[in-house]
């Protein structure tokens, strides 16, 4: 389902680094954030140890916290939410629409105006493609609340043209190996605030901005130069693998023709972190049993909305969202990775056309 495309490139950026002796945060890690800052279109980044982090420190940054309510999807990795938990604050969720997989602006509307107390929309855009960002934007103006864009899965995506993580008052990337591009773990932050960026970087390097002068309690959440070596080379990459993911996912959009199979809704500027599906008529256990038989790779992303989680047990959730209720019992992504040679592509696809539903 992912392999992660690393070469000599990237073999001899992290041999360049381990001979300079700084392996730890350092100038590697600011030209990376310089270039992948520019690359998204904002105006600084602040690398972090993952895509987690990066979301904790991006809500922490705008002193959400206990009190607080952050509106988002039910239908992400967990991640989305547990950065929320971990600030104090509590998630609140808008159901998603079921051709996008994506929040809702609607419903998303419905709950600013019924829920006081929300300081932030956290919007997701699940699998590489893009939220209605134009409707997400007006909200956020019209109920007075920050944008936040979780982009750990659409690593130079676009909606109408423009990059997503450019549209928030923050946007949180991942470099996951299995993501659109890695460094290893590693995330960033990014922001055109300068006070946001402050107090992004307050907050990974303990709360300091003069050696042993700590402001307030932070965290070690700095990435390293081996990482962000590696994440130079993988941006020079990823318009390529975004490309080779494009294909993939055109030629399943192409040739995929199979009644109990509802391929996801084409967008310009999708970068299919997942080539994620819907098997309907109750079929799709059955499906992901006739996939492991046939030995194709195949993921179910994701098998309980997130209010449901065990983990939150404790929240006691409003836990009936109908759309992503249905999502999670008929989505299946399909390998679409750049590492898939012409020839699985194909066979993928005869393969899902081949299903019988029995
Ligand atoms: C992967 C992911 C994260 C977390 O990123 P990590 O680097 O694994 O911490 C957050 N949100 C979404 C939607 C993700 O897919």
């Amino acid at each position: 389902m992912a392999k992660p495309q690393l070469g000599n490139e990237e073999k001899d950026a992290v041999c360049k680094v381990i001979d300079s002796g700084m392996i730890a945060n350092g100038a590697v890690v600011a030209e990376f954030e310089k270039r992948f800052a520019a690359y998204v279109g904002a105006k600084h980044g602040i690398a972090t140890t993952s895509g987690t982090t990066a979301l904790e420190v991006a809500l922490r940054a705008f002193g959400i916290g206990p009190g607080d309510k952050v509106l988002t999807t039910p239908f992400s990795f967990i991640a989305t939410a547990n950065s929320i938990v971990y600030t104090g604050a509590t998630p609140v969720f808008a159901d998603i629409d079921p051709a996008t997989y994506n929040m809702d602006p609607e419903k998303a509307e419905q709950v600013l105006q019924s829920t006081p107390g929300i300081r932030a929309i956290l919007v997701v855009h699940l699998f590489g493609r893009s939220c209605e960002m134009d409707a997400f934007v007006a909200l956020a103006k019209k109920y007075g609340v920050l944008l936040v864009e979780d982009c750990a899965q659409c690593h130079g995506a676009t909606w109408r043209g423009q990059k997503t993580g450019s549209f928030g008052d923050a946007a949180c990337f991942s470099f996951y190996p299995t993501k659109n591009m890695a460094t290893g773990e590693g995330g960033m932050v990014l922001t055109d605030s300068d006070e946001t960026e402050k107090a992004c970087r307050m907050l990974i390097n303990h709360g300091m901005e003069t050696r042993y002068y700590h402001d307030i309690v932070g965290y070690n959440y700095r990435m390293t130069n081996i990482a962000a070596a590696i994440g130079l080379c993988q941006l020079d990459k990823l318009p390529r693998m975004n490309e080779r993911r494009r294909v993939a996912a055109g030629y399943y959009d192409a040739h995929i023709r199979n009644d109990l199979v509802v391929t996801p809704q084409p967008d310009a500027g999708h970068v299919y972190h997942q080539y994620t599906m819907r098997v309907i008529g109750g079929r799709r256990d059955v499906f992901i049993e006739y996939l492991t038989a046939k030995q194709i790779g195949h993921g179910v992303f994701y098998p309980l909305t997130i209010p449901e989680q065990k983990c939150y047990a404790a929240f006691n959730f409003q836990t009936a969202y109908p759309a992503a209720d249905l999502l999670k019992t008929q989505v299946v992504s399909l390998p679409v990775h750049p590492g898939l040679t012409d020839a699985e592509i194909r066979e993928v696809a005869e393969t899902v056309n081949t299903f019988s539903g029995a």
